[in-house]
């Protein structure tokens, strides 16, 4: 387990201006994440300093080299999960990795994947859940299902097991986009992966039954979403972090309810522009860089 100041979730501009002021304050800074959605062929033609038209790969090629060049760690890897189990530290599970780290800053953009089942919500809190820790205790020895194809997913159904033994993972149809290592601990743990897509929910007193869309049905008390990758809601749900419908609350200085936990950008829903997102990065930053001094052993 690796330890490091300020953690930073998102290779975006929001998460690249933080690390350029973290890692610039000597701040041992790792930036996970990768290529954010606007880094590809798309026309910037209103950020500040660029009088011609500048791609949005350019510009995230530019931060990135920015913040390394200041000694920021810039790797693409996706996190499954944020805990908070010791005191002045966040622990941070990745798909190759496990961290230790005094502040995080939440900049994982707007993103949530969904299931497409036409009665979840009515089930929300009767049987559906966005969160194995918050929640799986609830399932002890009880039926659950995750409902996801990728690393996450199967992060979620390994979780589970601490749980209960009766573990599923349901894709909703799309094809299994999970590593080998994954695919591998699922089998050994003996839990299946049903591809098959889920239309309705069923249960009358809360879940008890999901509903495929060929007309067959299986029998569960829990069903966890966990599709895509985690994202701003799953971190902000485990948590406990206050939202505003799907964003982050945050104070004046990028902080959230939690001591150390900062958010900028999209996540927070300001305004969705890049403007916006490095000016709230350098306000994480700068917030992050006297908590890490605070809680730092002199
Ligand atoms: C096609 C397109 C064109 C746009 N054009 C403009 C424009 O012309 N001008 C303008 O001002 N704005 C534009 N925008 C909006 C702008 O891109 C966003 O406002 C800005 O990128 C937000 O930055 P962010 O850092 O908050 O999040 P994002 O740029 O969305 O970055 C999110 C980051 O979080 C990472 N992430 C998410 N989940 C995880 C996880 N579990 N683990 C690790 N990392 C994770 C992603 O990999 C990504 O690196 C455009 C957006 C798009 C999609």
């Amino acid at each position: 387990m690796q330890d490091v100041d300020v953690m930073i979730i998102g290779q975006g501009p929001a998460g690249l201006s933080a690390a350029i002021y973290t890692a610039r304050a000597g701040m041992h800074t790792l930036v996970l994440g990768c290529a954010p959605k606007v880094a590809g062929d798309y026309d910037i033609d209103n950020y500040f300093g660029f009088p011609e038209t500048i791609s949005g790969r350019d510009l995230i090629e530019r931060g990135t080299r920015q913040a390394q060049r200041f000694g920021a760690e810039v790797l693409c890897d996706r996190v499954l999960s944020i805990h908070q189990e010791e005191k002045d530290f966040f622990h941070i599970r990745t798909e190759q990795a496990e961290y230790r780290a005094r502040a995080v800053i939440l900049s994982t953009g707007v993103a949530r994947v969904r299931p497409g089942i036409e009665n979840l919500s009515e089930y929300e809190g009767k049987g559906v859940s966005y969160c194995v820790s918050c929640d799986g205790f609830f399932f002890r020895q009880k039926a659950v299902m995750v409902l996801g194809e990728g690393n996450f997913a199967a992060n979620q159904a390994l979780e589970l097991l601490h749980y209960t033994p009766d573990v599923r993972i349901c894709t909703q149809g799309k094809d299994v986009n999970m590593g080998e290592e994954f695919q591998g601990k699922l089998q050994q743990a003996g839990i299946p992966v049903i591809q098959n897509k889920i239309a309705r929910l069923e249960g009358a007193d809360g879940l008890a039954a999901v509903r495929y869309v060929d007309g067959t049905q299986d029998t569960v008390d829990g069903l966890f979403i966990a599709m895509g990758q985690a994202g701003t809601s799953d971190f902000a749900i485990s948590l406990g972090l206050v939202m505003r419908k799907q964003f982050i609350e945050v104070d004046d200085h990028q902080l959230t309810n939690i001591p150390g936990l900062f958010a900028a950008g999209d996540c927070v829903g300001r305004f969705l522009q890049i403007s916006v997102a490095v000016g709230e990065g350098a306000l994480a930053a700068r917030a992050a860089i006297e908590h890490v001094k605070s809680v730092r052993p002199k």
